[in-house]
């Protein structure tokens, strides 16, 4: 690879610094993310469901919609149709009629009726344990697939959200342009025993504390180890403060931040 030149100074101008370049995470670092597991040992999804395809359902619902929103609207429409056969007798025009409640209602109307076709065609009318398969349903996408995959058949898979896609580049663990990116780096950062669980920890990290408008950093659990810049504090710490630890190369540990909160009410009965 062909090295980039360098430019030279500009005759009478002082060098420019060159910039704090954070380095990544190493493995040993990344692993300590494993304390979110401390609020939530044993994690599941929000989203609520009886079987696997109502799973599906319920997740395909959920993309850009909010998981209380989806489960306002599921108990009414799997009470009658909690399989592909049952959804397609109920027809599109009173699927959507159900659903309309939830953001792109129309869309996932329409997907749901041709995924369920799909499902009762090629595979037997259920859901497939193949990521490639559940690609193929329409309106199920790599994030879809990878729920499916952890939720329902215990694969060890790491489906990036908004909030792990936020968290993960905010505090530097894996940051990416894209979804694919950040999984994959956090696919390799996260250690094995921990991969089953650590989607379920970051999204509900991101959704209670890491919050998109304000992260509530004073009670974050790895505010020692985030690399975010706008770090929330309590006002006794000052900001220039917040600011250096943010830019140092290797963090020093927040001890007044480390402390946890429990989630709300409705968080600790689901997760
Ligand atoms: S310290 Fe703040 S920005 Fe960093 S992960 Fe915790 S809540 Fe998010």
């Amino acid at each position: 690879m062909r090295a980039v030149p360098k430019r030279p100074a500009a005759k009478g101008s002082s060098p420019k610094r060159p910039s704090a370049k954070r380095r990544a995470f190493s493995k040993a670092e990344a692993a300590e993310f494993t304390r979110l597991r401390q609020s939530m040992p044993e994690p599941e999804t929000e989203l609520e469901y009886d079987n696997v395809y109502q799973l599906l359902v319920a997740v395909v619902l959920s993309a850009q919609a909010t998981d209380v929103g989806v489960n306002k609207a599921t108990p009414a429409l799997f009470a009658i149709a909690d399989t592909p056969q049952k959804m397609l007798a109920l027809g599109e025009e009173r699927l959507t009629e159900m659903i309309r409640t939830i953001g792109l209602f129309r869309t996932k109307a329409r997907n749901i009726i041709a995924l369920s076709r799909m499902l009762i065609e090629h595979h037997g009318g259920t859901v497939p344990r193949d990521r490639e398969a559940l690609e193929k349903l329409p309106g199920v996408g790599r994030k879809t697939a990878n729920v499916v995959l952890n939720v329902a058949f215990g694969e060890p898979t790491i489906a990036v959200d908004t909030h792990i896609f936020r968290v993960a580049n905010r505090t530097g663990i894996a940051p990416g342009k894209t979804p694919f990116e950040v999984e994959t780096g956090l696919e390799r950062l996260t250690p094995a025993e921990y991969k089953l669980g650590a989607h379920h920890w970051l999204i509900l990290h991101g959704r209670y504390v890491c919050k998109a408008r304000k992260p509530d950093c004073p009670v974050c659990v790895v505010a020692d180890l985030c690399r975010y810049g706008a770090k929330t504090a309590p006002s006794e710490m000052p900001a220039e403060l917040i600011r250096a630890r943010a830019e140092a190369v290797t963090p020093a540990p927040l001890t007044e931040t480390s402390v946890s909160r429990p989630l709300g009410r409705r968080a600790r009965r689901r997760v």
